[in-house]
């Protein structure tokens, strides 16, 4: 049978905490055929689109945004956690479940009306990616689309999303 993006997911137990199941994406990424169906998959919504910039999320984000990127012939923007941008930045913090954390983009990085695509691996509570749209749309960025290889509903994220007026689109749960 042919095989799906799903299935070259792993999943792995107790990482990086006890009763955590992780979704391990580098299984997808090291697969050629894997990593141009997701990636084919991801853009395909977008394609005919009008997209300045694709912004990824660290790590895997960038993984998968810089690959888009290119096939939609746009430019590619990090949003990358504290401290790791070498210019003049914008940050945002968000909840997480125990403390806080903060993103950043270079305050030059969009410029006011240019239309974006938020790529990321997976979708939990959707804080990641609303701290990005925030930090996009305080540059004067308009997203046009937030797209993921994995949405786990059950942790919100989507839902978060949607009530702040933001498509998803996901390959798989
Ligand atoms: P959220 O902010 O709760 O939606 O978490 C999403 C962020 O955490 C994304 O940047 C993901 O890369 C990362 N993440 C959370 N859980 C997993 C997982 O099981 N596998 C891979 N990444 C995860």
């Amino acid at each position: 049978m042919t095989k799906t993006v799903k299935d070259y997911i792993r999943s792995i137990v107790d990482f990086p905490h006890e009763g955590i199941i992780f979704r391990d994406v580098t299984t997808l990424f090291a697969d050629a055929r894997g990593f141009r169906m997701a990636v084919d998959q991801l853009l395909t919504p977008y394609t005919g689109m009008n997209i300045d910039k694709v912004v990824g999320l660290e790590a895997r984000g960038f993984i998968l945004g810089g690959a888009v990127a290119h096939q939609l012939s746009t430019g590619f923007v990090p949003i990358r956690k504290k401290g790791k941008l070498p210019g003049a930045v914008i940050s945002e913090a968000y909840t997480l479940e125990y403390g806080e954390a903060v993103v950043e983009i270079h305050d030059d990085a969009l410029k006011p009306g240019e239309r974006v695509l938020i790529v990321d691996d997976l979708l939990a509570t959707g804080g990641t990616a609303a701290a990005g749209i925030t930090l996009c749309e305080r540059l004067g960025a308009k997203v046009v689309g937030c797209a993921f290889v994995i949405d786990l509903p059950a942790l919100g994220g989507r839902e978060l999303l949607e009530s702040l007026g933001h498509e998803v689109h996901a390959l798989t749960s």
